[in-house]
């Protein structure tokens, strides 16, 4: 059963093999079980999941059931959802129960799912080793002495180890994508705009974007259903017709133009890495698409450019965090600027403060043209380098990160080299594109250890649902998506 696909889940369910109740205690269990060493989540509830999955059955007995109904889900830990702890990975955070649903969430209730959990993640979004995290680092279940990625790290632990049937992820510069890649799974950016960001607590508000995590492309075809449109109390939230992302499932690829960008494929990518996507790029030929050579020239200024952005937006976003309204307050003080500068200097974790700080610096009075201007003026060509590779080709292919897993610890003190794991994911989320990442092979870590490899796809604004056929379809010839790392079957 933990390896099923929603699909399947939902049919067991509508044929009353089992119950949302059961199947929710199913993954509790396996929850109790798994989690106190991989620490997916830093909050379960299981009074609160249950109440949800007897609703669910209710729902099922009066035949008002969606395709989603009864599932158990994991949610991200950024997410508010009413009565839940919501922490964004912070002790700023820790002992905040959010008073309301986030956008994405009531979307989830409405469609009848389960909230399974709040799933660990790096602090405030900011990190690509969930090591970050205020409630201690999370095991990559494939290896648990490596990282699972970040910053949605949790969710991609709690999917990879079958803690929960789905997960949510969000994605600012690779957190849904990188995590998902290291851990096997399936996840995916949208084109920005399409997914509420209300009550998602913010990070680079012009970036951010929630997405699904699940085993497969169909997996996260039904929930992008269920997880987007729009939402007036999110001003970048785009009015358009509603879609189904299953909709395009089970055509065939031929005739596709896929356009391999060169800077993809230099200096940078781990060998192993390198042959796990070029064989993938060669299923695809088989599968009738015609391969072509792209450039993105501007590549190599994406991290540069996201790191004077997303801080400036970060620093900007945090400032509401002054132990005033909520939040972390300091115990002792001494007047009101003692409190502000006491709380958030115990609430808020080093990598953070260093994001705050250079954000602060970028945006103020002296430096603003010389580095936030400019970032935005390359942001600009960014986005143009795609639109040109667009004219050449349907979908871009390369890989998701530069690497596989690494060791828990090895980066921690290198903040560029950890920057570095979003180097083909960032441009996506500058250009505001829909990208995603399935399971391609494995590749051997420098100690001989196996480990997953994603492969990324790009598409052009609102292609999500042909990006997810090409997921599907390469998924109907290979089984890198059912693989289960071992010792979690129970
Ligand atoms: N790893 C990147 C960062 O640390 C991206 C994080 C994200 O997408 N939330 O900012």
């Amino acid at each position: 059963m933990i390896n099923h696909s929603l699909k399947q889940l939902a049919d067991m369910l509508a044929s009353k093999e089992i119950s949302s109740v059961e199947l929710t205690q199913e993954y509790l269990n396996r929850i109790a079980q798994l989690n106190p060493e991989i620490n997916a989540y830093i909050t379960v509830n299981p009074e609160l999941s249950l109440a949800q999955a007897q609703a669910a059955d209710q729902r099922i007995a009066n035949g008002d059931a969606g395709p989603l109904t009864g599932i158990p889900i994991a949610q991200k830990d950024i997410f508010c959802a009413k009565g839940w702890r919501t922490t964004c990975g912070s002790r700023m955070l820790e002992n905040f129960i959010a008073p309301y649903d986030a956008g994405i969430i009531e979307r989830f209730n409405a469609a009848g799912a389960v909230n399974l959990g709040k799933t660990n993640m790096d602090e405030f979004a900011m990190g690509s080793s969930n090591e970050t995290s205020y409630f201690g680092k999370v095991q990559n279940p494939w290896d648990r002495s490596r990282v699972p990625g970040g910053s949605s790290g949790g969710s991609a632990a709690a999917v990879a180890a079958r803690l929960c049937a789905a997960a949510t992820g969000t994605d600012t510069g690779g957190s849904i994508r990188q995590p998902a890649s290291l851990c096997g799974l399936s996840g995916l950016k949208p084109t920005y705009g399409l997914a509420s960001r209300y009550g998602m607590i913010a990070f680079a508000s012009s970036l951010d974007q929630a997405g699904p995590m699940a085993h497969s492309a169909e997996d996260m075809a039904l929930m992008m259903n269920v997880m987007t449109g729009f939402d007036e109390r999110d001003s970048t939230s785009l009015q358009r017709e509603k879609e189904d992302y299953t909709r395009e499932l089970g055509k065939s690829l031929a005739g596709i133009r896929i356009g391999l960008p060169k800077e993809y494929f230099a200096e940078g990518l781990d060998a192993g890495v390198a042959k796990v996507i070029e064989a993938a790029v060669d299923e695809y030929r088989k599968l009738g698409a015609e391969i072509v050579e792209v450039t993105l020239p501007n590549t190599m200024l994406s991290i540069p450019v996201y790191y004077v952005l997303a801080p400036a937006e970060a620093s900007s976003n945090l400032s509401r965090y002054d132990g005033v309204r909520f939040g972390h307050r300091a115990a002792e003080y001494d007047d009101l600027m003692d409190m502000y500068c006491k709380s958030r200097a115990e609430g808020f974790g080093e990598e953070v403060k260093r994001r705050i700080l250079i954000g602060t610096y970028v945006l103020s009075a002296g430096y603003y043209d010389a580095y936030y201007l400019k970032a935005q003026q390359i942001r600009r060509l960014i986005a143009e380098d795609f639109a040109k590779a667009f004219e050449q080709c349907d979908l871009i292919l390369g890989p998701t990160a530069p690497s596989t897993a690494f060791k828990s610890g090895e980066k921690a003190d290198d903040p560029v080299s950890m920057y570095l794991q979003d180097i083909y994911t960032i441009a996506v989320n500058l250009a505001g594109l829909p990208g995603m990442s399935i399971p391609a092979g494995f590749a051997p870590a420098a100690d001989g250890v196996e480990l997953p490899v994603g492969l990324q796809i790009i598409g052009n604004y609102f292609d999500e649902a042909r990006m997810l056929n090409a997921g599907h379809a390469y998924q109907q010839v290979t089984d890198w998506h059912t693989r289960m790392p071992e010792g979690i079957a129970s």
